[in-house]
């Protein structure tokens, strides 16, 4: 190009320095993982700003997360100096909109200073209206309600625009009428939800034409990262506000969008060119982040999918390990392979800043936050709490401390009330105060305030019901193991009862999480060994300088890259979830496979992938199949190992039968080689096979040699 050389396109390529330079119209980058979309996206950033296109103030830049958010306020500070500073629309899109509709609370009914308000208030608050209108909330759980009411604010959905089948959704026909009790609520409280930030922008931009003409006047540029995740409502305010300039420039990969249980639709970025007819497509198809090898088994795996656009790869960089497949008896033992694999790589000079552990779901993490306590390597948990300090782990921690130290007045207050029993803060106040003048702790003044008039005969029962419980579990903790006593608490609380009523996804991670915690407790002999056993691991915080192992969702992972990853428990059940197979259509599982795209795609040099044959579910074993999703990654670039006799040869005969589309990618030496791919304008329209017949056979002998005796195994 005749462009005078700038150092922030040099290291481009040319259709990535196409994307930076084609500032007017509309454009898609839809490209695979580590092309450097987002790396281009914030080069044209910096570039827009540079060459004075438009002021920071003029640029609307969407990013998936705070964290990609900053980051790319860090870079671009790089190539533009102080005046990122003044770039008041970088972020995602609640946080853009929360800014937004500070300037217009009015025109939807809310004052400048509303409050946004959490998870929490919003289900103790639906719980109030469901209640007022004499509903049993047990059989119509709040939660059922907020997710219903999530679904549609995604959608844009205002109650007025439910057709019968969402108002369906809940309790037989009322959740419009509750949807719109809600709203004026909320109104009423000057508060809105998560969900209202955008809903509410989309309103106020489709009925008042000259707020719609200020931000389209403002924004003469705007930028969107991982498009393929926005879900309808972002959508619609992104299209009103780009249809008159129409310089919108999108990025995204079909191949990973994994949010569509929280209402994105891939399709968005399908119909991209439908939506802004003259739109340029500039296609990457160099991927500067992975070997040949990990891009070929990864490529490879996605080629399974049937619902894609399919697209060319290439790599220049140097040949690599083979994706390495690793099967071991136990989850025990996989965190313990884990940590092994981490120490040598350290040991080799690696860092542990660069290697990740990514988990299918939360409560995987534990067994690893475990094992790394005990041989002392530092970790952090990325988008979410340790395993320890989560919620209901918490919960049913303080119901162990109350028992084995009475005066535990902390773990008193927190579950006095947990699950929901009645007593408020009232009885709360009297319990203190009770308590303060006869110089004991809480447990001991509810043995005794009970057999007072002090609180109203209905606390009293409940209270003495609890001092009971507490009595019975501190007599049970003398014979019963350290699991069967949470399993009894758990049960007997109601606390198990109470997640189970709120029929949530969220509500079903916690129960996992408490199952975990069981799981934990199995290999304790003593409560007290237990307990001292948590207090190391809550107390283990490195410096925050120190180098750490990322552990991680592949979700929170979406968009990072690391040297070093390994992807834990890849067995059926697992990844893909339970939740994924039981649904069992095509599109649950094809996001699952999305995802283990993702997964895969965030290994810079070496990709470790790991199965259980065995995972230890209530205290029974239970063998595991391994993951479909191993047997999609063509053979010729994976190194399969396993301490199980005959797991080897169980991958070599699953493999064997299949053609590798993808070999001639890790053959190579640095020259430029092209993957296969069906072809970028043609859709694939393959026929789907839900379960492939190459995991059929193997299942089955995946499943027999899961099943043998532990005499079996040959270690190391
Ligand atoms: P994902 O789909 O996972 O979000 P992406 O397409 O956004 O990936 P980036 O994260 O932008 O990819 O880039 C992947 C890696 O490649 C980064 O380490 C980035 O610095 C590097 N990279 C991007 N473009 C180039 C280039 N032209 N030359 C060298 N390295 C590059
Ligand atoms: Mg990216």
């Amino acid at each position: 190009s005749d462009i005078a050389p700038d150092p922030l396109l040099d290291g481009l390529n040319p259709p990535q320095r196409e994307a930076v330079l084609t500032t007017e119209g509309p454009v898609l980058m839809l490209a695979g993982a580590g092309t450097g979309k987002t790396a281009a996206l914030t080069a044209r950033l910096a570039h827009l700003v540079r060459s004075r296109l438009a002021w920071p103030s003029e640029i609307l830049c969407v990013t998936f997360t705070n964290k990609a958010a900053r980051e790319m306020r860090e870079r671009v500070g790089h190539l533009i100096g102080p005046a990122v500073e003044g770039m008041p629309w970088l972020g995602t899109f609640h946080s853009i909109a929360a800014k937004m509709l500070r300037r217009h609370a009015e025109l939807v009914g809310l004052q400048q200073n509303y409050t946004i308000i959490d998870t929490d208030d919003q289900l103790r608050l639906l719980k109030q209206l469901i209640q007022a209108e004499g509903l049993d909330d047990k059989r119509w759980p709040p939660r059922q309600l907020a997710s219903c009411i999530d679904r549609w604010k995604n959608r844009g959905l205002n109650p007025g625009d439910l057709d019968a089948a969402e108002n369906e959704s809940y309790a037989n026909g009322k959740g419009q009428h509750f949807y719109r009790l809600y709203q004026d609520r909320l109104k009423a409280l000057n508060a809105c939800d998560f969900g209202d930030l955008l809903l509410h922008i989309l309103n106020i931009l489709r009925t008042h034409r000259e707020v719609l003409e200020i931000y389209r006047q403002r924004f003469k540029y705007i930028m969107v990262d991982e498009y393929q995740d926005t879900n309808q409502v972002q959508y619609l305010w992104l299209r009103l506000l780009a249809q008159e300039r129409k310089n919108i420039c999108v990025v995204g990969d079909d191949d990973q969008s994994i949010y569509s249980w929280r209402g994105a639709e891939v399709a968005n970025i399908l119909k991209f060119e439908k939506d802004f007819p003259g739109a340029k497509v500039i296609k990457l198809e160099q991927n500067y982040r992975s070997t040949p090898e990990i891009l070929a088994a990864a490529s490879g795996l996605i080629d399974t999918n049937s619902q894609r656009l399919g697209k060319t790869l290439w790599t220049e960089r140097h040949a690599g390990d083979k994706v390495k497949v690793i099967g071991v008896w136990d989850g025990p033992e996989e965190a313990r392979r884990v940590g092994e694999e981490i120490e040598r790589l350290e040991r080799e000079g690696a860092s542990l800043n660069t290697m990740a552990i990514l988990v299918r779901a939360q409560f995987q993490t534990r067994e690893f936050e475990d094992r790394f306590i005990a041989i002392g390597l530092n970790y952090k948990i990325i988008g979410g709490f340790r395993f320890y300090e989560r919620a209901e782990v918490r919960d049913a921690l303080a119901y162990l401390r109350i028992i084995t130290q009475p005066a535990d007045d902390l773990a008193f207050e927190r579950i006095y009330n947990t699950p929901k029993r009645g007593l408020g803060d009232k009885a709360l106040e009297k319990l203190h105060r009770h308590a303060r003048a006869r110089g004991v702790p809480l447990s001991f003044a509810a043995i005794e305030i009970v057999d007072t008039d002090e609180l109203p005969a209905r606390a009293r029962n409940t209270l003495l019901a609890l001092v009971r419980d507490f009595a019975r579990w501190r007599d049970l903790a003398k014979t019963a193991t350290p699991a069967e006593l949470i399993r009894t608490i758990l049960e007997e609380s109601g606390y198990t009862a109470m997640l189970q009523a709120e029929r949530s996804a969220e509500a079903a991670g916690r129960l996992e999480n408490l199952s975990e915690l069981a799981r934990a407790m199995e290999e304790y002999d003593t409560l007290g060994d237990f307990l001292e056993h948590v207090s190391l691991v809550m107390d283990n915080d490195a410096a925050d300088d120190a180098e750490k192992v990322t552990i991680m969702t592949i979700h929170a992972a979406k968009g990072l890259e690391f040297d070093q990853v390994f992807l834990v428990g890849w067995e059926e059940g697992v990844f893909p979830s339970q939740r994924a197979m039981d649904e069992g259509g095509l599109a649950s599982l094809e996001e699952e496979r999305r995802l283990a795209y993702v997964a895969i795609t965030r290994a810079r040099r070496r990709c470790t992938i790991l199965h259980a044959a065995n995972r230890r579910i209530y205290g029974q074993w239970t063998s595991s199949i391994p993951s479909r999703f191993i047997g999609d990654i063509p053979p010729a670039h994976v190194d399969a190992e396993t301490t199980l006799t005959g797991g080897a040869s169980l991958w070599k005969a699953q493999w064997s039968e299949r053609e590798d589309p993808f070999a001639h990618l890790a053959r190579s030496e640095p020259a430029r080689t092209m993957t296969r791919g069906p072809g970028w304008q043609r859709a694939a329209a393959r026929d789907f096979d839900p379960v492939p017949k190459r995991l059929t056979e193997a299942t089955r002998s995946a499943a027999s040699f899961a099943a043998k005796p532990r005499s079996d195994v040959s270690v190391g």
